[in-house]
């Protein structure tokens, strides 16, 4: 079962809802938590765990070999980032700032005159939380500028993991980065706001997992700030999340909800949400 958490900004309480919910279902399944939000990866801090397991993460960059290279342009001509140029009399060089790292220049090189001149992208972790919950952190390298290959590697990493349950939590908004995370979720949970700009995210979000064809569902967070919810209109609500003191208080001292409050409403709101998605991943 693969399920993302997903919101459209920081600060809505994704990453709250993304632990609470694995916490929950690792009570009765073994569930892999993957923080890949790896710009600002929070996940171990709200757990209050140390990050173990350290791997090195490389993507692709290419490097010239001027001796077997015969000038075809090809790889300046296929790459889609326009990271290679090649003056009139000239060789090819690299603008390492716009490469992705797709590897499509050293496919199409006739010469084998691409070599992989791999680059560090940041980190990866593997953090045992308790005995049936796994945490996976991807880590962006500090001035590191695409996300997207980390998310892709710390997706590959959960993967060599045991689990009935895999819960991806993304970072914020739209982007290409966020696409990667929820590409292979069963469902998606987004957490917002009960504010018009929480409203607009909801959509924004809703559409992108339409285009991907996922099922997302609402979650309201903070709900009693306002008096009247704003109209969803036919938006479904898994289920909606109050401003409370035991909240805070469980965020603040890094400890997951029910290991401090059990008998909370609080506790029954994320069980809840728990059963819920395991019922709606079932009837699939
Ligand atoms: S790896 Fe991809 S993005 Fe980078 S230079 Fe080659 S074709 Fe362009
Ligand atoms: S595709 Fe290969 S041979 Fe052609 S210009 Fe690029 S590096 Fe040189």
């Amino acid at each position: 079962m693969r399920i993302a958490v997903t919101g459209g900004k920081g600060g809505t309480g994704k990453s709250t809802v993304a632990i609470n919910l694995a916490w929950e279902l690792s009570k009765k399944f073994n569930v892999v938590l993957v923080d890949a939000d790896v710009e600002c990866p929070n996940d171990h801090i709200l757990l209050s765990k140390k990050l173990e397991n350290p791997r090195e993460e490389y993507i692709f960059r290419p490097k010239f070999n001027y001796k077997k290279c015969i000038r075809c342009s090809l790889c300046v001509k296929n790459c889609s980032e326009n990271a290679i140029v090649m003056f009139k009399e000239g060789y090819p060089f690299l603008m390492p700032t716009l490469c992705s790292g797709c590897k499509t220049c050293q496919l199409v090189c006739p010469s084998d005159a691409i070599e992989d001149d791999r680059k560090h992208i940041g980190n990866t972790y593997v953090t045992p939380v308790n005995e049936r919950l796994t945490l996976v952190t991807g880590m962006l390298k500090e001035g590191e500028e695409r996300s997207y290959p980390l998310v892709i590697s710390t997706k590959k990493r959960a993967n060599e993991l045991n689990y009935d349950i895999i819960i991806y939590d993304t970072s914020a908004g739209t982007g290409n980065h966020v696409a990667a995370a929820i590409e292979n979720a069963q469902l998606a949970v987004v957490v917002t706001e009960p504010t018009p700009l929480g409203l607009h995210d909801l959509k924004m979000i809703l559409r992108l997992l339409e285009k991907e064809g996922k099922k997302g569902y609402a979650v309201i967070n903070r709900y009693n700030i306002i008096d009247e919810m704003p109209e969803l209109n036919g938006i479904e609500v898994l289920e909606k999340i109050p401003l409370s003191e035991r909240i805070l208080e469980s965020y603040v001292k890094g400890r997951p909800l029910s290991s401090i409050f059990p008998d909370s409403e609080e506790s029954r709101i994320f069980s809840e949400m728990a059963n819920k998605l395991v019922g709606l991943i079932w009837q699939k």
